[in-house]
């Protein structure tokens, strides 16, 4: 899956340099150069991660920080803020706007680098969590893999996110807004039925060890994993 990060920063120049070294590292870097169409392209769709200029021609990068933290859709937004300003007094704003770090201009790639890999370390704590199994269908969020009674079951990312957060809670009826805020992070601009069809292409997966039989379509309601 690619990590989209965006990068919200009027100098060209600095902008350039960063997304070089991001594509480089494997990332996809989007652009904005001031704070009105750094939110216009949040609203379309959500990036992974913000790389968050100080000043900005339009509004300060500060502001922006605040609103996103504000919002339930952009609460968990990961943002680091770029500033010039080396000041303590700086970096102590900085963090209270909720950033959730903070690198001072001029920076090598290296670190950036570094300080990008560690924030989304700490946001996305699945590669970190136990494997879950239930009536031998084995889901490992450490290897990325999903096994059913032994034997290794081929699905999407999305599938597998799905997946895992079905079997997180099962046995519970859970809604298709609900599954789209929790796998998809992100439900204001994805249709509803977008569950449907990652559902259905999950069953398939997990026909081959018989283990579709365990999700269970709530009419009205939306899905329910069986706790065996
Ligand atoms: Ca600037």
């Amino acid at each position: 899956m690619n990590t989209r990060i965006l990068i919200v920063e009027d100098e060209p120049a600095i902008r350039e340099l960063i997304a070089v070294n991001l594509r480089h590292a494997g990332y996809l870097p989007e652009f904005a150069s001031d704070a009105r169409s750094a939110r216009r392209q949040i609203d379309e769709h959500l990036p992974d991660l913000i790389l968050l200029d100080w000043m900005l021609p339009d509004a300060s990068g500060v502001d922006l920080a605040r609103q996103l933290r504000a919002e339930a859709r952009t609460r968990e937004l990961p943002i680091i803020m770029l500033t010039a300003r080396a000041q303590e007094s700086d970096k102590l704003t900085g963090l209270e706007t909720g950033a959730d770090d903070y690198i001072t201009k001029p920076f090598s790639p290296p670190e950036l680098l570094a300080r990008i890999k560690a924030v989304l370390r700490r946001v996305a704590p699945a590669a970190t969590e136990d494997a879950v199994e239930i009536a031998g269908l084995r889901l490992d969020p450490k290897t990325y893999r999903v096994t059913g009674n032994g034997t290794l079951l081929e699905m999407s990312p999305t599938e597998f996110k799905l997946l895992h957060f079905m079997m997180k809670h099962a046995d519970r009826v859970l809604s298709r807004a609900r599954l789209l805020d929790s796998v998809w992070g992100d439900h204001v601009f994805i249709e509803e039925r977008t569950v449907d069809v990652h559902i259905r292409r999950l069953r398939l997966a997990l026909q081959t060890s018989g283990h579709d039989r365990l999700i269970e379509t709530i009419r009205g309601g939306g899905y329910r994993f069986l706790p065996a």
